[in-house]
Order: structure tokens, then C-alpha cells, then sequence
């Protein structure tokens, strides 16, 4: 009995309470794990920031019980839209994290598009029977990781790109340049 207690405090130090997702600091753990593994084997590695648009918006107009719905829904969409060897994190109030090993390029593309298709296509219908409509920005990293790189360039990578689709007008996917590094590794082998 005090041995399943353990695991039950285990399991809800790492995930976010809301979502039932993966919490930040499950996804630190996770990714250098992912990320070492891609280093060590050549492997493809894919990161999609997603950030809801407008998202204020909701918590102001229909209250802050509606924009957790919202979250939850997101939230959803993404696990599903997931396969079992994908990550998918909360990375922040209203910002996820999604990392694909194995996943290249325009692989990740598709899936990001397949994902923000998914969210604007499904209705929010809150109890007073209004129906919000929800999109995302999606910043995507991709390729081969460099030896030696850590995370947090990648995830400041990914980072970039969400906030160029959200400029460029939102409900969109941006993929980041791939970094001169990805080249040097890929001659490398
Ligand atoms: P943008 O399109 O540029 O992303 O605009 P935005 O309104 O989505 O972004 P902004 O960062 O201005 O607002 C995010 C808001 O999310 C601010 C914060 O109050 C709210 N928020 C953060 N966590 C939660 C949560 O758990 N539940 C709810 N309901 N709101 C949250
Ligand atoms: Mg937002
Ligand atoms: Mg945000």
C-alpha cells in the first residue's frame, strides 16, 4: 500500500494537474533523454512549440473556467493526434511542447498541420451553449541534433519560429532554419 502511495506521488510530481499531460519538468527530463538517445544513434528529432492564439481573450470574454476548458481541449487534440513514442508536454499557461523522435522535417510539418486542422475544425461548447473557436501558432524545430547540443537551443528555436507564425498572422506553422550545426553533422557522417 505505501509502495503504490510512492507511485501515486511520483506519477503527480510530473504531471500538470489540468491536462493530465506531462508537466515542464517531466519534459526537461524527457527531452535530454530523447536528445541523447537521437545523438548517440544519428537520429531525427523533432520539437513543435504550440502556443494558443488570442488566448486571453477567452478568459476575459467567457471567464477563467472556459479558458481551462480551452487548454483541456488542446491539451486532447495533441495526445491524439500523437503516436505512443511522442512527448507531448505543458510547457506553460497556454504553451505546449511536443517532441517526435525519429521524425523528420517535413514529417513534423504534416503533423503540425494535421494538429492546428484538428483544433480549428473542433468547437469549444461551453454549459451556456456558446461555441468558441480556437486555432494555434506552432513553431517547429527539426533534424539532426549536433553532438554535444543541449535542449534549450532547440526548444529557443522552435521558440522563434511560433512567435514569426504568430506576426505573420497566427493560426499557422512555421518550420525554423535549419542551424548551420545540422549541416556540419550530417557531413560528419
Ligand atoms: P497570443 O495570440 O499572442 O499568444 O496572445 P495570448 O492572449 O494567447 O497570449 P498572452 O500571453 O497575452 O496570454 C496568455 C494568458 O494565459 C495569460 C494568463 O492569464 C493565461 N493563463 C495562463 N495559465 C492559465 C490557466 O491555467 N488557465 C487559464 N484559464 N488561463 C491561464
Ligand atoms: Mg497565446
Ligand atoms: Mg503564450
Amino acid at each position: 500500500q505505501n509502495e503504490t502511495l510512492q507511485l501515486e506521488l511520483a506519477r503527480l510530481a510530473r504531471t500538470d494537474s489540468l491536462t493530465d499531460l506531462a508537466n515542464r519538468r517531466h519534459f526537461t527530463e524527457l527531452v535530454e533523454k530523447e536528445l541523447s538517445r537521437s545523438q548517440r544513434y544519428g537520429g531525427e528529432l523533432s520539437l513543435l512549440m504550440v502556443d494558443i492564439d488570442y488566448f486571453k481573450r477567452f478568459n476575459d470574454q467567457h471567464g477563467h473556467l472556459a479558458g481551462d476548458q480551452v487548454i483541456q481541449m488542446v491539451a486532447r487534440i495533441l495526445q491524439q493526434q500523437s503516436r505512443g513514442i511522442d512527448m507531448v508536454a505543458r510547457y506553460g499557461g497556454e504553451e505546449f511542447v511536443l517532441v517526435l523522435p525519429e521524425t523528420l522535417p517535413h514529417e513534423a510539418k504534416i503533423m503540425a498541420e494535421r494538429v492546428s486542422r484538428a483544433i480549428r475544425t473542433t468547437p469549444l461548447i461551453l454549459s451556456s451553449g456558446e461555441e468558441l473557436r480556437v486555432t494555434v501558432s506552432v513553431g517547429i524545430h527539426a533534424g539532426i541534433p549536433a553532438q554535444g547540443a543541449s535542449w534549450e537551443p532547440l526548444v529557443s528555436a522552435a521558440d522563434a519560429a511560433m512567435y514569426i507564425a504568430k506576426r505573420s498572422g497566427r493560426d499557422r506553422v512555421v518550420v525554423a532554419a535549419a542551424p548551420k550545426d545540422t549541416e556540419v553533422a550530417l557531413s560528419a557522417i
